[in-house]
């Protein structure tokens, strides 16, 4: 695996590392680090649909404060995990020890990878420490539960077509906030996800505004805006389309890729973003998401500056959330090779 699609790097006090990806991290069953001194909610937010703010996804330490408030206060201190299992990648990522003793291993470049296989690990850090020492804090935000798509996957908890969007006034104020009591004059790695976040008609507002306060940002999108929307939001942020085959036609994709890509390729700041698409795969539908992926690869410029994945699919009755739906196991395995 290319050192690119590390993000998680194992070290133990003995000097020895692990670069892994999130998918093996969670295939190996190494995300196990209950009683672990933890960064999040030092190093990390997870704001939900509402302005919650937690620690991480995982929620541990509880409700820490809500953005669209006058203010809130941050832990200062590393918690104490109490999960099972760290689950997120980018919870997983998140600076971690088994004990204070064990601090010093994350505060310095980790050893180059020089294991293979890793069970007694002291310390979890970013795999790529130079861009975390320039981006050192991360928030995630859940920007609304709107979403103008209605996947029968998806889960009401998480969208509807009918909550109203946040306005600039708020969002402004939700981000002065977040600035001022949690970056604190660090650069940040804002992750924007929804819902829909680019349905907000004030989205590429928030975007411009924190892209020209140098901060690093990257947004989930099901793609449905315009070619010339993604153009102008590739100046600012890393795009990850997540591509779901009922309401996108291959035809649109395309036409999103070779806007975004023709930026990229013809603007510095465009090409310092990433950009990549997720096909979300419904059982019986791998052909079509395979003829995607070939017309993809074969955009002008695609090889330098895109990515293409497949996903299987989760359910979404209450009762089984989180479970993969049921697949052929010859198509599963052939999502699977192309994830
Ligand atoms: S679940 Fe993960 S992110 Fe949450 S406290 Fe535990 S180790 Fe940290
Ligand atoms: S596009 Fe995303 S948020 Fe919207 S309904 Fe589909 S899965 Fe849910």
């Amino acid at each position: 695996m290319s050192d690119s699609f590390k993000s998680i790097s194992l070290v133990n006090a003995e000097g020895k590392s692990l670069g892994l990806s999130n998918e093996e991290v969670l295939s190996l069953r190494l995300n196990q680090w209950k009683g672990w001194k933890c960064s999040a909610g030092v190093e990390n937010i997870f704001i939900t649909a509402d302005g919650n703010i937690y620690s991480a996804t995982c929620r541990v330490g509880g409700w820490l404060g809500n953005v669209y408030d006058q203010g809130f206060k941050l832990p200062e201190k590393w918690l104490t995990c109490t999960k099972e299992w760290c689950m997120c990648g980018q919870d997983m990522q998140l600076r971690k020890v088994r004990e204070e003793s064990f601090l010093p291993l994350v505060h310095q470049e980790p050893p180059a990878a020089n294991v293979n296989k890793m069970e007694d690990a002291d310390a979890v850090m970013p795999f790529h420490f130079k861009s975390f020492q320039e981006f050192p804090k991360f928030v995630t935000w859940d920007l609304g539960r709107r979403c103008n798509f209605s996947c029968n996957y998806c889960n009401e908890s998480i969208s509807n077509n009918y909550e109203a969007h946040k306005s600039w006034g708020s969002l402004k104020h939700a981000a002065e906030n977040i600035l001022k009591s949690f970056v604190k004059g660090d650069k940040a790695r804002w992750i924007f996800t929804g819902g829909e976040p680019t349905i907000n008609p004030d989205f590429m507002k928030l975007v411009s505004y924190l892209s020209e306060g140098g901060h690093n940002l990257h947004t989930q999108t099901n793609g449905s805006r315009s070619p010339e929307y993604h153009r102008e939001l590739i100046r600012h942020s890393s795009i990850g389309v997540s591509l779901h085959l009922k309401f996108m036609s291959e035809e649109k994709v395309l036409r999103l890729a070779e806007a975004i890509i023709d930026e990229q390729v013809n603007h510095k700041k465009a090409s310092q973003y990433w950009f990549g698409v997720r096909v979300m795969v419904p059982p019986g539908h791998f052909d079509k998401a395979l003829s995607i992926k070939k017309a993809l690869q074969k955009v002008k410029g695609f090889d330098e500056f895109g990515h293409i994945f497949m996903s299987p699919l989760y359910a979404n009755e209450l009762d089984r959330v989180g479970q993969m739906v049921k697949y052929d196991e010859k198509e599963y395995e052939q999502i699977i090779e192309n994830a």
